[in-house]
């Protein structure tokens, strides 16, 4: 192939070379994949026989997107360990269906004793929202962070080092999640019937690898508030 073939003649852009360094870090995760197959089995023949076999998590994972924050990896845990949801910066919505959809399913089937919270400092997400600029779409799912400023800022705006202020933000936005947890139907009705069920928040430090527990599990409804502390929570559908 000579060179005007790689060339698109439009641009100038050799699109032969980009093509190919698409393709490398593309490659890299199915050759991972085959080497990590490998090593497991190698480790135990049956490993991937008894996990085909179902799961039986007792964490649920609530952590933020950013590709730092892995759950198995930052826990030390194995497949089929910790049950994984995941979006931008860790938010807990009462109004959306895919994460009370993996909070139903992780509570009531997989029964759970554990779900978690998990935030990180320096959180893109959280520094968006402290921010006044547009971002597009995703400025309505930081709403939901704003909101979470707007609740502390008489806290928040007597800190003067913008990275201090966001790591705050951070512990603050991870403990109103909690918070929103336990206000769910799908939580209260399991603390009904269950006592080996806590709601927990952590915050991960990227720089250190480290996990700081921020003190807040839950396991009862006693602190919720009258309107937020359903009565007779079996009988209400609404979450
Ligand atoms: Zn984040």
């Amino acid at each position: 192939m000579n060179n005007t073939e790689n060339k698109n003649e439009k641009n100038g852009i050799d699109t032969k070379s980009i093509t190919l360094a698409q393709s490398a870090s593309y490659n890299k995760l199915k050759k991972n994949n085959s080497e990590w197959v490998a090593k497991r089995v190698k480790e135990d023949p049956e490993f991937f026989t008894k996990l085909a076999q179902g799961q039986s998590p007792e964490v649920l994972w609530i952590g933020c997107s950013d590709s730092r924050v892995p759950a198995n990896e930052v826990t030390g845990t194995q497949p089929g360990e910790v049950f994984v949801h995941r979006n931008i910066a860790n938010v807990c919505v009462h109004s959306d269906m895919n994460m009370l959809s993996v909070l139903d399913y992780a509570v009531n089937v997989l029964k759970v004793k554990h779900v978690i919270v998990a935030g990180h400092y320096g959180c893109g997400g959280v520094a968006a929202a402290l921010s006044n600029k547009q971002f597009g779409i995703i400025d309505n799912w930081l709403r939901h962070i704003k909101d979470v400023y707007r609740l502390h800022a008489n806290e928040l705006d007597r800190i003067t080092d913008d990275k201090a202020k966001v790591n705050r933000l951070v512990e603050l936005n991870v403990t109103e999640q909690v918070y929103n947890l336990c206000k769910t139907s799908i939580i209260q009705n399991a603390w009904m019937n269950r006592t080996d069920l806590e709601v927990h928040g952590w915050v991960i430090d990227i720089s250190s690898g480290l996990i700081k527990d921020l003190g807040v599990s839950s396991s009862n409804s006693h602190n919720l508030g009258y309107v937020y502390e359903f009565d007779n929570v079996e009988a209400t559908a609404a979450h």
